[in-house]
């Protein structure tokens, strides 16, 4: 632990110096708004001031992208593919100051962290060697007609990203938008500033044109808005939650944007009694209680069977109260602090909510200390679907769990909800996993396993939890527009 505070401490050196500045075509920038102060959850001190971007920051910004296009566009496929390896390269040389940042801005323990870093290199490998077949074409041959379908980068891209891993994140949406060809506006999180700023530099220091990726931070609703309104970004990837997504909608109304929305989830976990229950437990366990379960893909919703429920819980019981809540940056620590006191109030506001709902709280449901925002990991017992703590999206190391007879009582519960971003299923029974699966109302499902990201499949929501696909030529299809040409013969 002192280790890496001491490396930290010199990593963040220059930031207390020079603040956390925009970076628009290859300059550093001030905001127009003045400054705002970024504070670490660990202990509420200050990390950095921040330049604050308005209207003219992201008018500057989008001028930038727009200038670059057409030469980051017509750059040969095997160029831009060298310069994404490049940056994945650039990422993996960093990656331990990535990690200790992003705990120090987020409270995210090292263990994850370490490893979000190193996927965000990753993010950029996969998407460097897809660069030449997003633009493969079809040929359909007609009569009269050789018919070519082309595909083209849109156009200059807006990239707004949440507080909760932002650094890979940040890198999911802009590795597969430089592939494709276009140039980015990135509005980072407010609460989260620092990895982004680390992303531009390590990018321009592999060789990508000034302009090409424009960094403006700031408030969702000066720069954020304005990123969305303005007339030269063509499309907007954002990840946040449900009710911004709806407003990005209507900000990108009247410029008719393109928008891509990765939103909130309340995401069911279906343990039937025939499961491997240890392995069960073991995934249950990690994909609430990892990454602050303020992981949009987290389980906070565990369906589990009546028959096993008293078991299945005392022994969830037993885990969570083992569970090491402490200083991010000391190995040992399996959950840091919540990211901001906002954030803190609205997760431990439902400890009471639980209780006033009937719901039992069988572990945790306290805050530790006061240095920073910390919380014990928490799990309620006895509730029902109908409980706020069963249909909210906490965002936090909070667990409902909600008991069922029947493989219908389970779907009916489990759909039950606004949201439909991911399912976990449990089971041993083959014909009923595909039953299950098949009218479970989510855009992504494991069975038997816990969330494993794969990078070529289909990533996304339904419902309220999103509209539109990443991964593999699912990005292209957002970042590139398909384009017809026939050939008379
Ligand atoms: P948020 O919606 O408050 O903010 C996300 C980003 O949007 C921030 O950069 C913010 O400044 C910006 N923003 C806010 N208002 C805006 C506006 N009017 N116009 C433009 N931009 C605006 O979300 P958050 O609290 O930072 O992140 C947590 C949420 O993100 C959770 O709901 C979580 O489930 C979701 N999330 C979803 C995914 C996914 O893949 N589906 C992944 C991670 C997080």
């Amino acid at each position: 632990l002192a280790e890496n505070i001491q490396k930290l401490d010199s990593y963040l050196a220059r930031f207390r110096e020079r603040g956390i500045l925009n970076r628009i075509a290859g300059q550093d920038k001030a905001g127009e708004a003045g400054l705002f102060e970024t504070r670490s959850p660990v202990d509420k001190s200050l990390i950095s001031q921040v330049a604050q971007g308005g209207a003219a920051d992201i008018d500057a910004a989008a001028g930038a992208a727009s200038d670059a296009f057409a030469a980051w566009r017509d750059l040969p496929a095997t160029q831009r593919r060298n310069i994404l390896i490049r940056i994945a390269e650039g990422i993996e040389a960093r990656a331990e100051e990535i990690a200790l940042c992003e705990c120090w801005d987020t409270g995210q323990a090292n263990r994850f962290m370490s490893k979000a870093a190193l996927r965000g290199a990753e993010n950029f490998r996969y998407f460097a060697d897809q660069v030449v077949q997003a633009r493969d074409g079809q040929h359909l041959k007609s009569p009269t007609l050789m018919n070519v379908t082309t595909r083209v980068p849109i156009g200059p891209v807006g990239v707004i990203t949440p507080w909760n891993t932002p650094f890979m994140l940040s890198t999911w949406k802009i590795a597969p938008a430089l592939a494709a060809g276009c140039t980015v506006v990135h509005k980072p999180a407010e609460a989260s500033p620092l990895t982004a700023r680390l992303l531009v530099e390590i990018a321009e220091e592999a060789g990508l044109p000034p302009g090409v990726l424009n960094t403006v931070n700031g408030f969702g609703e000066e720069a954020g808005k304005a990123l969305c309104a303005h007339p030269k970004i063509k499309a907007v990837a954002f990840v946040g939650e449900s009710r911004t997504g709806s407003l990005i909608i209507k900000q990108g109304a009247d410029t008719l944007k393109r928008n891509h929305l990765e939103l909130g989830g309340k995401n069911p976990v279906i343990v039937f009694d025939d499961a491997d229950l240890e392995r069960a437990l073991d995934a249950v366990i990690f994909m609430i209680y990892s990454i602050n379960g303020e992981r949009c893909t987290s389980s906070s919703r565990l369906l589990v069977q009546d028959t096993i429920r008293e078991e299945f819980e005392a022994k969830l019981v037993e885990r969570v109260n083992n569970i090491k809540v402490g200083h991010p940056l000391d190995p040992k620590t399996e959950i840091g602090p919540l990211v901001t006191e906002e954030h803190f109030n609205k997760v431990t506001s439902y400890f009471d909510i639980a209780k006033e709902d009937g719901a039992t709280v069988a572990a945790g449901g306290v805050t530790v200390g006061d240095a920073g925002y910390f919380v014990r990991p928490t799990l309620f017992t006895g509730a029902n679907n109908r409980m706020r703590i069963a249909q909210e999206e906490i965002f936090g190391p909070v667990l409902t769990s909600i008991p069922f007879s029947t493989e219908e009582e389970a779907l009916q519960i489990a759909n039950d909800i606004p949201y439909g971003l991911t399912g976990y299923v449990w089971t041993n029974d083959l014909t009923r996993a595909l039953r299950f699966t098949d009218k479970l109302e989510a855009g992504m499902i494991w069975v038997n396993s816990e969330n494993v990201r794969h990078l070529p499949t289909p990533f996304g929501g339904v419902k309220a939890s999103g509209i539109g696909r990443d991964g593999g030529d699912w990005s292209f299809e957002f970042y590139m527009e398909q384009k017809h040409i026939g050939f008379a013969t």
